[in-house]
């Protein structure tokens, strides 16, 4: 049985769920997110502890050795279920870096493969209203209205697509040819993990897109008034984190 509608009432916070909920270092510290290059799946991240060999050599803000840069631990997400992203800090630039694997939809719940999933799945099925049934069943512990499931479901949709149009725009010579289907770009890439791909793909660009591909802020912003260090690793993103 599904619960009664009640309007709309989100079963995740699309934007903001289970993202990151420090415990402040400083009153008022800055979040960065940095890219965690992995072809690792959220399970074999989840299994191997990836969060405890992540490692982030020095601090993307200040000349080697100016500032007190360290590991902060981890912060935890909580889906599709608890794990964890290593975390660092500059005291100097009250900032905070944390290392987000590549599958981890940046700034909202859950990974970029479950967004892409139930976005594959409405490109070939008759209804929306089947595949809500589907992805959000009525019996799951977490079960919401049928029409909570579907704005939930068009809101993944809206996002496979956004991403692909983006994509699309960015390397025309690559993609600008194809529609904005997850199938479309399944065959191009030749991976069932076509959002994954494109973080990598888009590295560039990242922190210039939209979560949930994209990470923000870049680290040059945390900064007051814009300024860019001159030992700046450049416009585009910083020190991969590895
Ligand atoms: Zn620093």
């Amino acid at each position: 049985m599904r619960p009664p509608e009640r309007g709309w009432s989100p079963p995740q916070r699309p934007w903001k769920g289970s993202g990151p909920r420090l415990a402040s270092p400083s009153a008022g510290h800055r979040e960065v997110q940095l890219r965690l290059e992995t072809e690792l799946t959220f399970d074999e991240y989840r299994t191997q502890r990836g969060w405890e060999t992540a490692t982030l050599s020095s601090c993307p803000l200040c000349e080697q050795g100016a500032c007190h840069f360290h590991r902060l631990g981890t912060y935890m997400r909580k889906v599709p279920m608890v794990a964890y992203v290593a975390r660092y800090y500059c005291p100097e630039q009250h900032t905070t870096f944390g290392l987000l694997p590549d599958f981890y939809a940046s700034r909202m719940p859950g990974t970029l493969d479950m967004i892409e999933e139930v976005a594959a799945k409405a490109e070939t099925a008759s209804s929306m209203e089947k595949v809500a049934d589907e992805v959000r069943p009525a019996d799951a512990p977490d079960a919401v209205t049928l029409g909570a499931a579907l704005v939930w479901l068009r809101l993944r949709v809206l996002i496979a697509r956004a991403i692909l149009t983006t994509a699309k725009g960015l390397m025309p010579e690559r993609f600008g040819d194809l529609p904005p289907r997850v199938s479309a770009f399944r065959q191009r890439l030749g991976t069932l993990r076509v959002l994954v791909a494109l973080r990598a793909i888009c590295e560039p660009y990242l922190h210039r897109l939209c979560a949930p591909l994209g990470l923000v802020p870049r680290p040059e912003q945390v900064l007051e008034g814009g300024h860019v260090p001159a030992q700046s690793p450049g416009p585009d993103p910083p020190a991969r984190a590895r």
